[in-house]
Formats: C-alpha cells, structure tokens, sequence
C-alpha cells in the first residue's frame, strides 16, 4: 500500500505543499501559496503537477482561505484529493521546545502544547498553527501529524544544550539550546551514511545545513549531539541576514548607545550576515563580486569560511570521530566555492578537495580527492519526504503478519 501524505508547511505569510508517496519518495505535486492575509497586495498561488505549473491570485485573508484554495487547485488540476488516496497530512512545526522528541499525532492536547511554546518561537508556531487548524477543518477524518524541526536535536546532552546563565532564566524562561532544521539534518545524515554504504547507527556525521537560515550538526550513530543554532535560529553560523555568534555584551552596548529593542531585533533579523557585510544575501551575486575582486563579497566569504571550519573542527572533537561532512541546502548544494573554501581550511582533519568533482557532477556525490582522510560530500536535502516519512510512520499501520 502507498503512503499518500499532503505536507504543508504554514508561514506567518505563506503555505507551501507537497503531495508526497512517503513509499517512493515520488512527488504527486508541489504548490506555494504567497502573500496570505497581506491587505496591500494580491496572493499568487502556483499549483505544479507532472512539470506543469498554474498560476493565479486571488483574495486570500488567512490560512483557511489559503487551505482551501490549494484543495480547489487540486481538484482543477489534479491529482484528485479523495479521502482514499490521502493517508495522511503531515505539518513542519517549527518549535516542539523540550517536550516533542519525536513526531506527534495531532490531538487537542498536542495543540495546546505547541500553543504553549509559542514564546519561544513568536514568529513561527502562530502561523504553524493556523495552517494545522485550517488542515484539520478541511480534512477532519484524516490523520495528521506534527513533525518538529527541534525534535532532533532533543538527544543533545547537557553539556551541549545548557548555557551557563541563571538558573532562573533557565527554569522560568526555558533558555537552553533548542536547535533547528532537525529534520533537514535528519535527513542528510541518513542519507550520507546510506551513500557510504554504511549502517547510519555507526557513521559519525557533520551536516552543513547552508541556506539562507543556515546551522550545522554533529550526528553520533544516527543521534544528534550537538548543533549551532540555539535558544532561536540567531545564533552559530553566519547566514542570510543574521550575524550568528556574538558577544552577549552587545544589546547592553547598542542600548547604552541609543539603539532600541525594536531595531536591535530587526536588524539581528533582517540586517545582518551576508547581507550586513555585502548589502545582499543572494550567494550568488556575493560570488560574482568575488570573482570581479570586491573586497567586501571576499571579506564575506572569508568570515563565512573561517566560521564554517570553526564549527567543523569543534564538531569533530565532540564527535571523537568524523566519517563524513555533508553539504546541504541552497548554498550548499550549489556553492562549490565555498565549499572549496571550507575543505581548504580543514587540512588538519586531512582533508583534500577534488576540484573536478567539487565544481561538477550528479546532485548527490562526494567532492574530496580518494587520499583524503575524511570524505565530504553533497547530499541535497529534502525536508518534504522526511516529514511525509515521518508522518507515515505514525498513521500506517503495518501489515497484519501472515
Ligand atoms: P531557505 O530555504 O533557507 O530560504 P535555500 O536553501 O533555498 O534557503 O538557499 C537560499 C540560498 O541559496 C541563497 O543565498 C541563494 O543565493 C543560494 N543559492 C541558490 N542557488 C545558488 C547557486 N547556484 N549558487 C550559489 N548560491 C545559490
């Protein structure tokens, strides 16, 4: 029997879908819907089935109405979403805290604790939320199931998630590190020990998830022990449009000077990592300008690098260990530069990059030289097929034994 699940992941101003055989992997359709609940513009709906794309606007308030606009994209262009062929719905939540260490089956309880752990993700459970609530309406006898992007980085140990604060900020106020993209990092170390023809219960990991939001994870035997970003996706790594790593002193600094909460917060956001330093977080552009010698773009690349290289050799002094680094995400995946750049600064671990296989080959492969001591590879992440994995594995149930 095929696994039929309908992965939504809700954003405060988007939804996007997949219809995914969590069997195959085979995906049925793809949708994004932009601009929900946005009073001065429009929102565009794109619906892709079998390589076709359809496009329309429409008036779409909230999450509901965006809810039913995809159903009304699926029964125009297919494939047809009967109560048959859909086993079940599968919901990226961002924040599971420290009480989802696994995927959940949604019910009322499940719902009031992601409600509760909104705090710690403002931004990301409300909108999680309305598209869970909207799913349910639409598909009220249909399974469906949250799967955390935190969940993964659950097993960290104390030493790796406790940060050396009060004990009142970490009791009262849940400060710990948290971690995000757990099911990209899930994923692509599966995988990566798949690709080493190896039991994932016995390779030791470093997942480079680099994309506009980017972190990095050490993975132990299949179990995550450590990773970059923390109480919120802000801190490790330099990315997009946020700094990663800073002295703890800053706010205090900035406030001294005049800078409000307000704009310190916006510009943590929004203002700063490739973008603070360039003036735009498109990786692209940032490697033209290095290649046509603009000294900020190689400044850039330079920092992201060095911090890269950073992470890679703590992680591999935690791990005891490493068998592999995996590239993943948008730069990842399409940055031989600075993947170049990284491996370049990894000789101690005896790293050596083959940079024919580095600048060109099939989407999955490795790009070190035979003689290096630790492979690297580029392994494309697929966020969708894990959560419609993870989702079949709760609502399946396997066949009766014979
Ligand atoms: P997210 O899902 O976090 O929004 P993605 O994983 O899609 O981000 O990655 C977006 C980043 O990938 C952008 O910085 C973009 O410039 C970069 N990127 C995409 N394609 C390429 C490419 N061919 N070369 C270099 N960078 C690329």
């Amino acid at each position: 029997m095929t696994a039929l699940v309908l992965v939504l992941n809700a954003g405060s101003s988007s939804l996007k879908y997949q219809l995914v055989d969590a069997d195959t992997g085979a995906v049925a359709a793809v949708g994004l819907l932009e601009r929900i609940g946005e009073s001065e513009a429009r929102a565009v709906a794109r619906h892709t089935v079998l390589g076709v794309t359809t496009t329309r606007e429409a008036d779409v308030p909230d999450h509901a109405a965006a809810i039913a606009l995809v159903l009304e994209a699926f029964t125009t262009h297919g494939p047809a979403l009967t109560a048959t062929s859909l086993t079940a719905v599968g919901h990226r939540v961002v924040h599971g805290g420290d009480r989802f260490r696994s995927p959940a089956l949604l019910d009322g309880q499940v719902i009031a604790a992601i409600e509760d752990l909104v705090p710690l993700a403002p931004l990301h459970n409300p909108a999680n939320l309305a598209g869970i609530r909207a799913a349910q309406a639409a598909f009220p006898d249909t399974p469906q199931v949250a799967v955390f992007d935190t969940a993964f980085h659950q097993s960290l140990p104390p030493h790796a998630y406790t940060y050396a604060v009060p004990r009142v900020w970490r009791e009262r106020h849940r400060v710990r590190r948290y971690g995000f993209h757990g099911t990209s990092h899930a994923y692509v170390s599966r995988r990566t020990a798949v690709l080493l023809g190896r039991d994932p219960a016995e390779v030791n990991v470093v997942v480079l998830h680099l994309g506009n939001g980017a972190s990095a994870a050490a993975v132990q035997g299949g179990v995550c022990i450590d990773t970059s970003m923390g109480l919120s996706p802000l801190e490790g790594l330099v990315m997009g449009t946020r700094p990663g790593d800073l002295d703890p002193a800053l706010p205090t600094h900035l406030a001294r000077q005049g800078v409000s909460l307000a704009d310190y917060d916006h510009a943590l956001q929004s203002d700063s990592g490739l973008r603070g330093l360039t003036g735009t977080n498109d990786f692209r552009e940032i490697i033209a300008r290095v290649d046509a010698g603009d000294p900020d773009a190689e400044l850039a690349l330079d920092i992201v690098s060095y911090r890269l290289a950073k992470y890679v050799g703590s992680y591999a002094v935690a791990l005891g260990r490493l068998d592999a680094l995996a590239f993943t995400a948008g730069i990842g995946e399409n940055a031989p530069r600075l993947r170049a750049e990284v491996i370049g600064r990894l000789g101690l671990l005896g790293m050596r990059l083959d940079v024919a296989r580095n600048d060109s080959g099939p989407p999955e492969r490795v790009i070190t030289s035979e003689d290096s001591a630790i492979p690297a590879w580029v392994v494309p992440t697929n966020e969708e097929l894990e959560i419609a994995r993870q989702t079949a594995a709760l609502t399946v149930s396997p066949p009766a034994s014979p």
